[in-house]
């Protein structure tokens, strides 16, 4: 399996799982995330626009993002390796919009994976993570896998921050956008065959080792 989509609520650890597993394939991890956060650090046009949304943790608008997927996806190399869309399709318009974008370059979904994390937990995990400044990694958790020298990334040694938008109140709001918002593209993808559930509760090495099996077999 190489063309896939993780979906689930923010804190599932779908971010997490997609750099793991870029990291031990060639598939190559689109996270519309992380994309608009880099946009609004380098203060570009797409940036300024965008910013407000993410603070205030509602959806920027389907077409700006289905613009940088249509992008990504028409991209040789992500052709020939694979892609592991993070974070997109997030409304059932967005799917729609995907949908059409792979029949036009005749690419094929190979699974929608579903990461599943009761609500309580979603909070801890939103709440205590830490992103790197310098290479963007999603790993490290103030109480589930604290780097090893405070405010310190393991893998680069760049600065660890935390996300704006997961403190508390914005946290709640985003988790409230995706039960509005991004569970009816569950339902969407429902009847595809194609949707796989992987418990995101375990620890990060046995959610992955699940996950390595889902994408082998
Ligand atoms: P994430 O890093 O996936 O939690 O996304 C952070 C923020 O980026 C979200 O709260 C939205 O404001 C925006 N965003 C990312 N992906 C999408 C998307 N597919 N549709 C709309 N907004 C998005």
């Amino acid at each position: 399996m190489k063309n896939l989509i993780f979906i689930g609520a923010p804190g599932a650890g779908k971010g997490t799982m997609a750099e793991k597993l870029s990291a031990s394939t060639t598939i190559q991890h689109i996270s519309t995330g992380a994309i608009l956060r880099e946009e609004i650090s380098n203060e570009t046009e797409l940036g300024k626009a965008v910013k407000q949304f993410l603070e205030e943790g509602a959806l920027v608008p389907d077409e700006t993002v289905a613009n940088i997927v249509a992008g990504k996806l028409a991209s040789d190399e992500i052709q020939k390796n694979g892609f592991i869309l993070d974070g997109f399709p997030r409304t059932e318009n967005q799917a729609v919009i995907l949908d059409g974008l792979l029949k036009e370059s005749g690419v094929e979904l190979d699974a929608i994976v579903l990461f599943d994390l009761a609500e309580d937990v979603l909070m801890q995990r939103l709440t205590g993570r830490r992103v790197c400044k310098e290479c963007g990694s999603t790993l490290h958790h103030m109480l589930f896998n604290p780097p090893k020298t405070e405010g310190v990334c393991d893998k680069c040694g760049g600065e660890l921050y935390q996300r704006p938008d997961d403190n508390a109140e914005t946290a709640a709001d985003r988790l409230d956008v995706y039960k509005e918002q991004t569970l009816p593209v569950i339902e969407f993808y429902k009847n595809s065959g194609k949707l796989v559930t992987i418990d995101a509760a375990p620890s990060q090495n046995e959610v992955f080792a699940k996950l390595q099996e889902t994408v082998n077999s």
